[in-house]
Formats: structure tokens, sequence, C-alpha cells
């Protein structure tokens, strides 16, 4: 295929590459990539456009048909001393996470036509956004949920429409049932690299909101990996291009439960418990498809984790409220991590540091 379209679709692991915009796994079994050609310009921005649209010049795959609920662009806030935030979850369903559902479904309808059902697994946030620009784009949405899902994530989902499925088991089996759904395209968050590659747009937003100079370090709650694979690809896009010239600590924060990234770079061997009970309930995967390329990226950009307990999550979410922001308790985790480095004098207050904060409050019963 030549180069002129701007992009390759290639496997993270044996480098085949994909034309067909639905395919969301390689034939080795390894998730796909998007690479970029072209270098990221500021003279390519739509300044008009206060959405994650603005960036469309980098998104060559999708064409004039955007699914959009104006996603993008949230605010950035001082905290305190040297600590920001950036408010991802003023989004339109409450996530971030809409970020890469509307270049997922962007890129399906604007490629393919004649798709009537996709089929996605998710525990909360995504199923909500992908129910949502389904929505909007008028495509019907199988979302396949755990067994105990419930609370006003699972009532969103089905509110926008999508039809809900519920599969007895580990995530896992949330996960095959959905792949295998009758008449559906699999559009699943955690593999199809449309999605990914959506979260670029928070890394062009934070360096473009802070005059394209970066933090020292950003912290974020990691599960599926699509957050963090996608800030790194954005962050990585900018240095390229030699629009900013260090690329931040990226801190990788997760739950003493369910940590296997952690583990993984720490080197010691991580043990899933039998049953996840923690109040962060949208950072439930244990076995993330694209850990290996987590991994390898961390690696590479000298990336950090932390883990937190129960007990530092709920302390830090509480701590957040009592000063105004109200957020989902899986989001708070970067938060609990932030203070525990501080403590533990792994941080230090002349560091930046932005915590970028996921889901709404709203959206939990805690
Ligand atoms: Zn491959």
């Amino acid at each position: 295929m030549p180069n002129c379209m701007g992009y390759i679709v290639k496997c993270s692991k044996c480098g085949k590459e994909s034309w067909d915009n639905i395919s969301w796994k390689c034939e080795c079994g390894a998730p796909f990539n998007i690479v970029l050609e072209e270098k990221f310009s500021i003279d390519l921005i739509d300044k008009k456009n206060y959405s994650i649209w603005r960036y469309k010049k980098f998104y060559p795959y999708i064409r004039d048909s955007m699914v959009t609920l104006g996603e993008g662009f949230t605010p950035i806030i001082k905290f305190e001393n040297n600590l920001w935030f950036k408010l991802d979850f003023l989004m339109p369903t409450g996530s971030y996470k809409d970020r890469g559902s509307s270049t997922l479904i962007s890129g399906i309808t604007s490629n393919l036509k004649g798709i009537r059902y996709v089929s996605e697994d998710s525990s909360g946030n995504a199923g909500a956004s992908i129910a949502a620009y389904c929505a909007k784009a008028g495509l019907k949405a199988k979302i396949f949920v755990p067994e105990n899902a419930s609370g006003p994530k699972l009532f969103q989902i089905k509110k926008y429409g999508a039809e809900v499925y519920t599969v007895k088991g580990r995530r896992e089996d949330v996960s095959a049932a959905a792949q295998n759904a009758r008449d559906s395209i699999y559009v699943g968050h955690s593999w199809h690299p449309y999605f990914k590659d959506g979260i670029r747009t928070l890394a062009y937003e934070i360096a473009e909101q802070m005059d394209w100079k970066t933090f020292d370090n950003i912290l974020l709650p990691v599960s599926a990996g699509t957050l963090l694979l996608g800030v790194i690809l954005g962050f990585n896009h900018l240095l390229d291009s030699g629009i900013i010239d260090k690329m931040p600590k990226i801190i990788a924060c997760q739950t003493s439960q369910v940590s296997p990234l952690y583990h993984k770079m720490k080197g010691s061997r991580y043990v899933q418990p039998e049953k996840i009970l923690s109040v962060a309930d949208a950072l439930i995967t244990t076995n993330p498809p694209l850990l290996e390329e987590m991994y390898n990226m961390m690696k590479k950009i000298d990336g950090d984790a932390e883990i937190v307990d129960e007990n530092e999550i709920i302390k830090a979410h509480n701590s957040l409220a009592k000063k105004g922001v109200y957020v989902e308790p899986s989001s708070a985790v970067a938060y609990a991590v932030y203070l525990k480095l501080l403590k533990e004098k792994k941080l230090s207050e002349r560091e930046s540091v932005l915590i970028i904060l996921t889901g709404s409050g709203l959206k939990s019963m805690i």
C-alpha cells in the first residue's frame, strides 16, 4: 500500500499491516497501532474548533463524517502548589473515553458503510461512551458487561439504547462473548487501534494549553492501558515533530489488587485476587492484552509505576471532594499515588505534576 494515506495500521509485534479498518487484532495475536507519517504542526490546528477535532489533520483515516458530541478541550486547573489537574471527566458521557469513542466510531463509519451492529465489552465507562457515540451515529451497540456491573454506568449504557448482555465469569470471558457476538463488528476499546489513537488528543491538548511546555510528571490511572499508551503516543508525536523538547515522566497508577503493569515493571510476580473488591471499579483489567506494549513503551520512555491500597484511595477520594473536585474513586487513585510519592519524598513539591482526572463522581455510588 502506498504511503500517500499519511498513516499505516501496523501490528505492534510482527509489523504486519492492516487496511480493512475493522481488524482489531493481528493474525499473530498482537494489537495493531496507527503509525503516523506526518509530523505535528501547530499551523494545522483548527483553532476555531474547541473539541478534539481541532486536531483533525492528524487523523488521516477519518474523512469528513466525524461522529462527535463535542468531546475534548477540557480545562486544566492549578489545584495547589505545583499540582495541576486535567479535568477529563468533563466530557459528554462523563469520562475521558469519549476521545477514543469519537475517533473509533468516526473511523469505522467513514470508511465502511453498511455496518449495523457493533459489540464492545466493558465494565462501565467505555460501554457508556461507545453506546453514546453509536446512538449518535445511528448504529446499534451490543455491550457485554460482567455480572457484577451495576449502578449509574449500567443505567447510562441502557439509556443510550444499547443492548446489554451480562456475562458470568472472569473479565476475559466478557471479552470473548463480545468478540463472538453474532452479526456484529467487534470494536473492543482495549483492542481496536482507532480507540487508543483518539487518546493522542489528550497529549496535544495538555501541551497546547500549557503553551507547548510539558509538566515534569504526569500521573494517570492504568487498567486496560489505552489511556497510558494514547498519552505516550501523543507526546512522542510532539517530541518527534520538535514541538516539545522533553517527554514528561509518566507514572502509571494502579490499585494493589489490580496491578499487572506495576509488578511487571518492578520485576515481581503479580498474583491476582480471587475476587476484586476495590472501590476503584473502573480499574479491573487483571490480564490486559496491551500489557506487553505498555511495558515496552514505559521502559523506552523511562516511565514509572506505583500502587495504592483501598484506604489510600478512599482517603484521596474524600480529600478531593472536600476541596470541590468530585471524581469517581478510580480517578482518585492517581491523586492517592501523588500523596504517597510526596510523603515518601519520591516527588518534590518543586516538580510540576499533572494528574489526569478521568471519570465523574456522578457515575459512582460510593
Ligand atoms: Zn502481528
